[in-house]
């Protein structure tokens, strides 16, 4: 069994580990289109993935995924026309990460970690961990500390120059591309289609949103930049940074 995971635990398993101090990841994802080479659910597997091997790390635990997030951009996921894509309002997310941070605070639990798999999620999570936090005081619980991140922001630079040679279009454009794809490589190869690898990219995007999406704006096939050249090596070059180096953070703010 893998001790990781709250909905693989039992209660009393779950509040001793509780009880020694593991801190607890909260993966948040999207149900959003990927390009026709990779699945809807990319941006919930790949933070599980990275909070999954931090806990096995750090002696932590996983609460279950959010698989919905805030609504897809043009310039970030392609936006909300694709087909599948299906995403909450801000409101939404923002409570739901509000109540499921104040309930594991409500059972003793004081070190958060939430790992944002999903651009457009940074803002909502922001709020619903200050609102989390906000009540867990008013309840009279202290001591509590959470750090909020995108693990895509855990990269060494000498890791993007190899992965990059000709320069990193940076984490916007890359949806659906060359990063997204070898970590999918890596974690779930069984769900990518190499042959169905478009090459409609790259998107050039002027730097403002425009509402309604101009036609043509964001390729057809959904993937914002270029997924060629995409290897399991490179996912597992990029894992290794991100565990590696989120570890640090971690065991810098919680005293681990
Ligand atoms: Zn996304």
């Amino acid at each position: 069994m893998d001790e990781v995971y709250i909905s693989e635990i039992s209660w009393p398993v779950f509040e001793e580990k509780i009880a020694a101090g593991a801190p607890v990841f909260l993966p948040v994802g999207a149900t959003e289109q990927h390009g026709p080479h990779l699945p809807l659910g990319v941006d919930v597997f790949l933070p599980a993935a990275v909070a999954a091997n931090l806990a096995r790390r750090l002696g932590g635990l996983v609460a279950p995924p959010i698989p919905y997030g805030y609504k897809s951009q043009a310039r970030s996921g392609g936006g909300q026309q694709f087909p599948g894509t299906t995403s909450l309002s801000a409101h939404t997310l923002t409570l739901v990460v509000k109540d499921v941070i104040h309930d594991l605070g409500l059972h003793g639990a004081r070190r958060f970690v939430i790992v944002n798999g999903h651009c457009e999620n940074a803002w909502p999570l922001v709020e619903g961990l200050d609102l989390a936090m906000t009540e867990l005081r008013r309840d009279g619980i202290s001591g509590t500390k959470a750090m909020r991140l995108e693990y895509w922001d855990f990269i060494r630079p000498e890791t993007l120059e190899r992965l990059f040679p000709d320069g990193y279009p940076g984490i916007e454009l890359e949806h659906a591309s060359l990063l997204e794809t070898s970590l999918m490589l890596l974690v779930r190869p069984d769900l990518v289609s190499p042959e169905l690898m478009p090459d409609d990219g790259p998107a050039e995007f002027p730097p403002y949103d425009v509402t309604p999406v101009p036609k043509g704006l964001v390729p057809a096939s959904g993937v914002l930049a270029v997924a060629q050249g995409a290897t399991k090596e490179s996912g597992q070059l990029l894992m290794d940074d991100y565990v590696t180096l989120i570890s640090e953070a971690i065991a810098k703010e919680f005293d681990l």
